[in-house]
């Protein structure tokens, strides 16, 4: 269990806020979303989801149609964008083009009405900080698209804001700038201790990322949670689904036990034993089985698991660290097992038959 958040840790809130542009269709719908302090936050879903819509109203670039946004615990949403003291970083840079490197850090800091020498030092200051001295005499067209980047990021720091916004900020990289860029952008959130909102429609940039993922789908948050938990313990079949590699099983459950192990029935005469983040899960409900491929087994000769069956491989390949295998179960389903090399080796032929196996615990049992 978690410790309970001390006094004033709380940042900002979203308390049931809905937001619809069209006075019909609801683009975010009773969204509940807690933001620490300090913390790096990300909002990862699929394109359309909502992500950009929850930023906008934060920035108060976009009403809030119901509900309130609270930080600090004052009401945002009454206050003026530019008066909210919040960084923000696009997907597109929005440098302005006919400025310098220096001139587009120095714009915040002129219209807050900084003393030119002060501007100067943190001009300075903060282009060490994303790595870019002496590039401040550049126009932006003279920059590589990472170095623009690099700009935009210090642009929405420079004013010492104490929360940042960041919307795709890498999706115009690409993939090993992207990669480099995602570790620059955490070492400098390390280092200010600013709390950073962050959106992406990546799932491995927002696992490594991220102190916490807020996953959402069709304009609300699906589940809450730091990256490992997200990834081992999803409590939605979208969330199994959208991060991370995943085997799909239905079934029904055919017992529940007191300490709420469940029996499932997958057809093909087979019960899998499970868990599940439901509670209240009752004989004759239909649920989905969530297994991930790297939690599943090729069972050794002598070996058992709580779960178990026998499977035709259809596919074996060879991944390096690992084998990947198809394989094809007698109740009619198709598993993924990412097998260690070294233990798979040389008995996975396509056509042969091969014990498959996982824990109950890792047989996560999910209502579709
Ligand atoms: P995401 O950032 O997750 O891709 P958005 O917040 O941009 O999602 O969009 C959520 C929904 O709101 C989508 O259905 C989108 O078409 C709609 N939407 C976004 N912006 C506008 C707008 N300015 N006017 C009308 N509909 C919009
Ligand atoms: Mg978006």
């Amino acid at each position: 269990m978690e410790a309970p958040a001390p006094q004033g840790d709380l940042h900002v809130r979203f308390a049931n806020v809905g937001k619809s542009y069209d006075g019909r269709v609801f683009a975010v719908r009773g969204l509940e979303l807690d933001i620490r302090r300090g913390e790096f936050l990300t909002l990862l879903g699929p394109s359309g989801s909502g992500k950009t819509t929850a930023l906008m109203m934060l920035a108060g670039f976009e009403d809030i149609t119901e509900g309130e946004i609270l930080v600090d615990g004052r009401r945002i949403d009454v206050v003026a964008p530019n008066k909210r003291d919040i960084g923000m970083v696009f997907q597109n840079y929005a440098l302005f083009p006919h400025m310098t490197v220096e001139e587009n850090l120095a714009f915040p800091l002129q219209v807050r009405r900084l003393p030119r020498a002060r501007i100067e030092e943190l001009v300075r200051e903060t282009l060490d900080l994303v790595r870019l001295p002496g590039l401040g005499e550049r126009r932006p067209d003279q920059l590589s698209g990472g170095q623009q980047q690099r700009v935009a990021v210090a642009r929405a720091l420079i004013f010492n804001p104490s929360l940042v916004l960041m919307d795709e900020p890498l999706g115009a990289l690409d993939k090993q700038l992207r990669e480099q860029m995602q570790f620059e952008i955490k070492s400098i959130h390390d280092r200010l201790g600013v709390t950073c909102v962050y959106v992406t429609h990546d799932q491995t940039e927002a696992l490594t990322m991220s102190d916490r993922i807020a996953v959402f789908n069709a304009g609300a948050v699906q589940q809450l949670a730091a990256p490992d938990e997200i990834y081992e313990r999803p409590r939605t079949d979208f969330v199994a689904s959208f991060i991370g590699e995943n085997n799909r099983i239905g079934g029904t459950v055919t017992a529940v036990s007191r300490e709420g192990a469940l029996g499932v029935d997958v057809g093909g005469g087979q019960t899998l034993q499970a868990v599940s983040p439901e509670t209240g899960l009752a004989a004759g409900q239909h649920v989905v089985l969530s297994i991930r491929p790297e939690r599943a087994a090729i069972l050794e000769e002598g070996k058992t698991m709580a779960n178990e069956f026998e499977a035709t491989v259809t596919e074996a390949i060879f991944v390096g660290d690992h084998i990947r295998v198809v394989a094809q179960a007698a109740g009619g389903w198709q598993v993924v097992v990412k097998s260690p090399n070294s233990a798979a080796r040389g008995r996975l032929e396509v056509g042969t038959t091969a014990r498959i196996g996982w824990r109950a615990e890792d047989c996560l049992a999910l209502i579709p």
